[in-house]
């Protein structure tokens, strides 16, 4: 068994700019809901918020509050409240621990930010079933207890290539919901600050896909664990500038990690790619565990899924459809794996993690054969660790760490 190492992890300074921006970003949504002076529309993370900038809304995300829910470890504790009104333990943990924080009346914003007593009151909630159905349950619910409209796109998923016909369905479904939300604002939609709400976007992705891709570079200057936080800002802040400033600064910093071959832990031996949620309540924990065995979990589906290479300005209704249909947790296994396996050889990958989230089988990929298929593939090796985003009781840290170790000294024996 590896010696255990105490564990010190080096933060990026650019990581307090990226703080900065997620403190503005609440406190103008918590400004906006006290004085009514904007209207506020609940969006889910990878729904169609650059058609709200256009009509002048304000953006609130719910997915980021539950992380927030998890990352503070109050899930766990909030979860049965949810289950106590009808849903379910065995369904999103984000959708249960956001309601049963609701139901509560708490929220990590009050602990957090001075002043902020919990989520702005939404005017119109709008979802895309693109991730999974769950948003749309998660919506109605605040729909019914809010008395606000809720409006969504409802998605393909299992796609294997998108087409003109998927692209002609959201692009509709997107254009169908424009009356009501221009009833919501008051305001007509403005054809020309939607496109530019899309070429921000589209901005926004092209730097968080910057700041992903660096941890190609050998040693990593990036880890999974920093990104998780770091993307804080391109989901909550695309189509807005101020997003896209905050990232220039932290690519900037890992340019300089790069040149002067400083890695994002001391010693990197090991490099690993992660598949799915990262377990929000053990962030901190996980870091140094890896990080303890010489080994930089550097990569992951999950953070690149804000990356929306397809956005176009000039064909702003169409290219959204699309960028939200390619997303890799629309896809069927067949793009998925041919993804992964592209991901593999870009960041030079040792092993495959995946998360196996008891409450999260849209983004667990790891039960229909595919880490066995990828494996023999590419010959290289992966490890499936079962627990939870949110919902601590389904995480045993001991069995997380033992098969850690084990799979590390796996790889130690093939070097
Ligand atoms: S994708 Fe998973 S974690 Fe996200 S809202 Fe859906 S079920 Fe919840």
């Amino acid at each position: 068994m590896p010696e255990e190492k105490k564990v010190q992890l080096k933060r990026l300074n650019s990581s307090k700019v990226l703080g900065k921006f997620m403190a503005e970003y609440y406190y103008e949504l918590d400004n906006a809901a006290k004085t009514g002076e904007k209207k506020i529309a609940w969006c889910t993370s990878v729904g169609p918020a650059e058609i709200l900038r256009a009509l002048g809304f304000l953006v609130y995300f719910p997915e980021t509050h539950s992380a927030m829910l998890g990352s503070s470890r109050m899930a766990t504790d909030l979860i049965p409240k949810a289950n106590a009104v009808g849903y379910s333990p065995d369904i999103c943990s984000y959708l249960t621990a956001d309601i049963g924080a609701y139901l509560a009346k708490v929220s990590p914003l009050a602990t957090i930010f001075k002043g902020i007593e919990g989520p702005p009151k939404p005017d119109v909630l709008v979802f895309n079933t693109n991730q999974c159905r769950d948003v749309q349950d998660w919506f109605n619910f605040y729909g019914e207890e809010y008395k606000v409209p809720v409006v969504g796109i409802h998605s393909y998923v299992g796609v294997q290539d998108v087409t003109e016909s998927h692209v002609a369905s959201i692009s509709k479904q997107m254009k169908a919901m424009i009356p009501l939300l221009e009833e919501v604002s008051g305001k007509k939609f403005d054809e020309d600050k939607f496109k530019e709400a899309v070429a921000l976007s589209r901005e926004c992705s092209d730097l968080w896909k910057d700041v992903l891709d660096s941890a190609s570079a050998k040693p990593s200057p990036l880890t999974f664990f920093d990104g998780t936080t770091l993307m804080g800002a391109a989901v909550v802040g695309r189509g807005t500038k101020k997003a896209n400033d905050a990232y220039r600064e932290l690519i900037a910093e890992l340019k300089d990690r790069i040149a002067n071959k400083e890695g994002a832990i001391e010693n990197e031996r090991f490099r690993i790619y992660w598949d799915g949620m990262p377990v929000w309540g053990r962030l901190s924990m996980h870091a140094k565990l890896f990080a303890g065995l010489d080994t930089n979990v550097l990569a992951s589906t999950y953070c690149n899924s804000w990356i929306f290479s397809a956005l176009d300005p000039d064909d702003p209704f169409d290219s959204m459809a699309r960028a939200y249909t390619e997303l890799f947790i629309v896809r069927a296994d067949d793009p998925k794996e041919k993804y992964i396996k592209d991901m593999l050889n870009f960041f030079k990958v040792d092993g495959i993690i995946y998360h196996d989230a008891k409450t999260c089988p849209n983004n667990s990929n790891c039960r229909y054969g595919m880490p066995q298929r990828l494996e023999k593939e590419t010959g290289i090796p992966s490890l499936t660790l079962n627990g939870d985003l949110n919902d601590l009781r389904l995480v045993s840290d001991e069995q997380m760490k033992t098969n850690v170790e084990a799979f590390i000294e796996q790889l130690e024996e093939r070097k």
